[in-house]
């Protein structure tokens, strides 16, 4: 064991965004590889917008993404295992919210020591005065105005006793020292702030909890953290968090912040897509059916009209929003948190090996000269370094996701596949659909080979493996024919293909075994006696069975719907036309 701590510290205001996760990743295989801890700290020093559900989500987003903490809250997994179970213990624990008496301590020591101060002046004075500044093109600063009006500190430590036994509002300003601060970061190198940069920052707000600043200083020393690894966006935090170090004599950690995350267009990854792709989804569609307007939709979409103007009028990205007009419209919107990614049927393997390419890399050669790109966690765990973590943003390429998920569904054995794909339908899926797969299928074990067997080749995702077979998902009376593949494949040229179908129905119903290969074999011979293509044949057939052109091979298609519903099937899809 070395001392190495390294932490990842969410704020649980939502779910584990997918740049929260590499930057766990790297926390985690730092820690692993210098054999130190990698611990979980929740941030929920935000009344008003942190939540307990939030907080056991990211917990099992990590989890499920097998980035596992030593330290940190306990969770409970679905299989009975806990993870966080031989976790340090820290006075207070790791959720900040809980730990308030400790910063209590720091706080009063700060003011003794005559190096913060309590501040009077109530938000709406603080706002006309930034406001003034503002209009007079003046950098805005706090005036010191609380500090100067009690000058020593036990008179500040006297007048903060008067205020808590009044119930007085007030907050706690750092006085921040005139001194350069450099921040010696491992990945950007030497970080200059020039003395006077830095006003006197709030460190405890008037609900008596600490500010993000204060809390995650006093948190890194008494939580032992060595390392600390996190995105570039908190550079310009930490002089302050240096700053609050030397006040309060605490050794600094080592810093390296990693690159930002980008689209591949430049813009920053951000929910606000999700909202960017529903408006533009909407807003198409407004234009193409004059018919209706954003006032006429609202209704059918569940939104006030007054909400779907502002969200049109960019004035609002809510996701709930950007998900209603996806559902209605059927666009998908892009994938931006680990949960998006679940859902979308993405496995965590082929997300941890993506992510960890994010602004890092191995450095090797393959020995054809490619660079290495392809490995696993345990892989990272043993070969990264900062000094390999680059320094401009990195481009999330979402066909290179893709591509190494469908990798990763193809390098899984069948039997694999199944189950986790089952899992996967069972929580993602329409409802009862895995139950109804299992249950039908596992008893004629060889329609499920089949399923799994078709299915998987035409899958990157668990959701395409699901679109695959959709077909399965109706019943036998509920097809819809797509209008342009009947008229195509079975009524044009005087319905020649619904001769055919009435024709080749009567043979596949003396098919015997009715398995693909015979299936398939029916399909060449009916053809060839036919003198016709096998398209000719497979076309109104796959018509007839799924209501489209679109479906796995048809032997396999006709094999796992099973005799009767085939012939079922064919006969509704006659008697329609007829
Ligand atoms: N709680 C912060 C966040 O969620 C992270 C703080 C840090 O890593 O220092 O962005």
């Amino acid at each position: 064991m070395s001392d190495v701590i390294t932490r990842f510290a969410p704020s649980p205001t939502g779910h584990l965004h997918i740049g929260g996760a590499r930057t766990a990743l790297f926390c985690w295989a730092f820690a692993k590889r210098a054999g130190g801890r990698f611990m979980l700290r929740i941030e929920d020093t935000d009344q008003a917008r942190s939540s307990d559900e939030s907080a056991v989500g990211i917990m099992e987003d990590l989890a499920w993404l097998g980035i596992e903490w030593d330290d940190g809250p306990k969770l409970k997994l679905a299989n009975g295992r806990t993870v966080g179970e031989s976790a340090r213990t820290i006075e207070g624990g790791y959720f900040q919210a809980r730990r308030v008496s400790i910063y209590n301590r720091y706080f009063m020591q700060l003011v003794e020591q005559g190096k913060a101060y309590p501040a009077f002046e109530s938000e709406e004075e603080l706002a006309v005065i930034r406001k003034a500044a503002i209009a007079a093109k003046q950098t805005y600063r706090y005036d010191r105005a609380s500090w100067n009006a009690i000058p020593t500190p036990a008179a500040r430590l006297a007048r903060i006793a008067e205020a808590d036994a009044k119930g007085e509002k007030y907050i706690l300003r750092l006085f921040a020292p005139h001194e350069e601060i450099v921040v010696h970061d491992q990945v950007l190198g030497d970080v200059r702030y020039a003395a006077g940069e830095m006003d006197d920052f709030v460190i405890r707000k008037a609900d008596g909890f600490p500010t993000y600043h204060f809390a995650v200083v006093v948190d890194d020393e008494t939580m032992g953290v060595t390392h600390v690894l996190r995105a570039q966006e908190h550079l310009n935090n930490t002089p302050r968090h240096v700053a609050l170090q030397r006040a309060l004599g605490f050794r600094t950690p080592i810093y390296a912040h990693m690159p930002l995350i980008t689209n591949m267009d430049g813009s920053k990854m951000s929910k606000r897509d999700k909202a960017k792709s529903a408006r533009l989804g909407l807003q198409q569609r407004l234009q193409k059916d004059t018919t209706i307007t954003a006032e006429t939709i609202a209704p059918r979409l569940g939104i006030e009209p007054a909400k779907l103007d502002a969200f049109l009028a960019k004035d609002n990205d809510a996701v709930e929003i950007a998900e209603k007009i996806a559902g209605y419209l059927g666009v998908p919107l892009p994938e931006i948190e680990v949960s998006d990614f679940r859902a979308a049927g993405y496995v965590p393997e082929a997300i941890n090996n993506f992510i960890a390419l994010l602004g890092w890399n191995p450095g090797m050669k393959l020995p054809d000269g490619k660079d290495l790109e392809k490995f696993d966690t345990q892989f990272l765990a043993s070969h990264f370094a900062v000094d390999r973590i680059g320094k401009t943003s990195a481009k999330f390429d979402r066909n290179k996701l893709l591509s190494f998920n469908g990798d990763a569904i193809a390098a899984m054995d069948p039997g694999a596949f199944a189950s986790r794909w089952l899992a996967w339908l069972n929580e993602f899926g329409p409802p009862g659909f895995a139950k109804r797969i299992a249950d039908d299928l596992r008893d004629a074990a060889p329609r499920f080979e089949w399923l799994i067997t078709t299915v998987r080749p035409r899958a990157k995702t668990f959701k395409d493996a699901l679109k695959a077979c959709e077909f399965m998902l109706r019943s036998d009376d509920s097809t819809a024919f797509d209008k342009s593949a009947v008229d195509k494949n079975l009524l044009a040229v005087e319905g020649s293909g619904l001769a055919i179908l009435t024709e080749f129905r009567a043979k596949i119903a003396l098919v015997e075994p009715f398995e693909p290969a015979p299936l398939h074999a029916a399909i060449d011979e009916f053809s060839k006696a036919r003198n016709v293509g096998m398209g000719a044949v497979a076309q109104p057939v796959r018509v007839a069975l799924t209501g489209s052109t679109v479906s796995p091979p048809l032997g396999e298609t006709m094999a796992i719907i099973g005799k009767a519903s085939t012939l079922a099937r064919i006969d509704r899809c006659i008697q329609t036309l007829r």
